[in-house]
């Protein structure tokens, strides 16, 4: 049993014995008597007791530390001058001697209960004022990351826990999503396996909160034990948010091995909060889907769908870019033009999949033999075009070669018999006299290409003229 702490100051010893038969009946107390003022005073600070006890002549060597704890003074002697003495030291309540034993006790029992429903009451108004503060922050946070943290953050405040997030769920794809942390403002989300979080599996069958108060004993945990025992966490709360009746996330709550687990006080706040941030948290989410669905297609818009690579939309943009640095800071650079030869024999020879298999393992060739700085495209077709940054002629003829080697020699996967392919690549560099703009830099490139074709094929050629 919890035993309260009752510090007792003591200017003579005559009280000694009165007080230690009262606490020697009453087990609830835990007494601590003094007789030092300064002693009792590191007492005081160190234990932070629920009540003191103190005789009135030794109040004006305490000072101010009585006012902030349940107090009673024993006053003897001159009650007048006792009483006053008392009232300036705002003990909570005061005794006249001779003391009765049921007195005391009624007395000692009030001044701390009183003081325990203050700290009650004290407690309820922060939790008030948080989520006062909450549906402030959800009104006016436009933000839709910045408020998915603010909530968290706002829980952590007054909900003891080593991790707050939010968990976002898509039902269509079985996935889980953390989208915020309390503990990083700057979080960029994670995808989570729900294998690995039964406790959040089984708040998203039941739509009903999960509260696992111990995660080494409760069976819920019992396939993920192993893992989650040695991260030190005691337990865990799951709160389903709901936007009508579907669940759209979770409240994800843990505490650590050091801290308490969930009183039921703390989680029917936190069903309020999941309820007040619910119209917003799914906002916020379909905001974040628009996002990340504009992204996708700002990544499709930009990518060839056979081969994966860039194709020559931003091939445009990026060459438009790299010629007006070129003018700016006079750098050279380098286009290189490449054209499988005789791929229409592949094509009649194998059938347009496999030819299809062929350009898509030729552009990941082409990818993994160029530069993370040079922008490679499909041109169309069975053509690509390298845009080579900073690079003089002489480096772009070395580079075209390697390139022509590479693809010789590569060995062709989806060309079953073992047949071997190659390529022609034409040649274009900036600054010349003839390029006035990126488009003349192409059509040189491809002047080149239609030389290297009609010099035998399988060849790099320059433009020069
Ligand atoms: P060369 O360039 O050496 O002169 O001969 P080639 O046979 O490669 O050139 P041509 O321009 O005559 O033919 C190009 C062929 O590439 C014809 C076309 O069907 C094929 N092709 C173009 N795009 C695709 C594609 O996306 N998939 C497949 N499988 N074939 C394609
Ligand atoms: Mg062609
Ligand atoms: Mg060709």
């Amino acid at each position: 049993m919890h035993r309260k702490e009752i510090a007792i100051l003591l200017k003579d010893r005559r009280l000694h014995p009165f007080l230690e038969k009262f606490f020697r009946s009453r087990k609830t107390y835990h007494p601590s008597f003094f007789f030092n003022p300064s002693l009792f005073l590191d007492h005081v600070r160190g234990s932070n007791p629920s009540a003191i006890i103190i005789s009135g002549a030794s109040l004006k060597h305490t000072g101010k530390v009585i006012r902030h704890y349940p107090s009673i003074a024993l006053i003897s002697g001159d009650s007048r001058k006792g009483i006053r003495e008392a009232i300036g030291y705002q003990v909570t309540c005061y005794i006249l001697g001779p003391y009765l034993d049921l007195d005391l006790a009624h007395k000692l029992a009030s001044v701390i209960s009183e003081s325990e429903m203050l700290e009650k009451m004290e407690c309820r108004k922060k939790e008030l004022e948080a989520v006062v503060d909450l549906t402030q922050l959800i009104s006016e946070t436009l933000d839709s990351k910045k408020l998915l943290f603010q909530i968290v953050k706002k829980i952590a405040e007054i909900v003891p826990v080593i991790r707050c997030s939010i968990i976002k769920v898509d039902c269509r794809h079985k996935t889980i999503f953390v989208v915020a942390t309390h503990e990083d403002p700057m979080f960029r989300g994670m995808k989570l396996s729900l294998r690995k979080y039964p406790e959040i599996l089984e708040a998203l069958n039941s739509k009903k909160y999960v509260v696992v108060q111990d995660v080494s004993t409760d069976p819920i945990m019992d396939t993920v034990r192993d893992v989650i025992t040695p991260i030190g966490i005691r337990s865990i709360l799951v709160v389903p948010i709901f936007y009508h009746s579907k669940v759209i996330g979770t409240l994800f709550l843990r505490t650590s091995r050091t801290q308490q687990s969930f009183s039921e006080h703390e989680i029917n706040l936190l069903n309020s909060m999941a309820r007040a941030s619910a119209n917003s948290l799914y906002s916020a989410f379909l905001f974040e889907q628009v996002e990340d669905e504009k992204t996708r297609l700002e990544k499709l818009s930009i990518t060839d769908y056979l081969t994966g690579i860039n194709n020559i939309r931003y091939f445009y943009h990026r060459i438009i870019q790299e010629f007006s640095r070129s003018q700016r800071y006079s750098s050279s650079f380098s286009c290189l033009m490449l054209d499988i030869d005789r791929f229409k024999d592949i094509n009649d020879i194998y059938g347009h999949k496999v030819g299809d298999q062929v350009l898509r393992e030729f552009a990941t060739s082409l990818k993994k033999h160029s530069r993370n700085s040079d922008v490679l495209a499909r041109y169309g077709g069975e053509e690509f075009i390298l845009l080579l940054p900073e690079t003089s002629p002489q480096g772009a003829v070395a580079e075209a070669e390697r390139i022509r080697m590479h693809i010789q020699d590569q060995h062709f996967k989806s060309l079953r018999d073992g047949r071997t392919i190659t390529v022609s690549i034409g040649i274009s560099s900036y600054p010349h006299p003839g390029i006035k703009t990126h488009d003349d830099l192409i059509s040189y490139a491809d002047t080149a290409l239609y030389a290297a074709k009609n010099s035998g094929r399988n060849r790099v050629s320059f433009h020069v003229r």
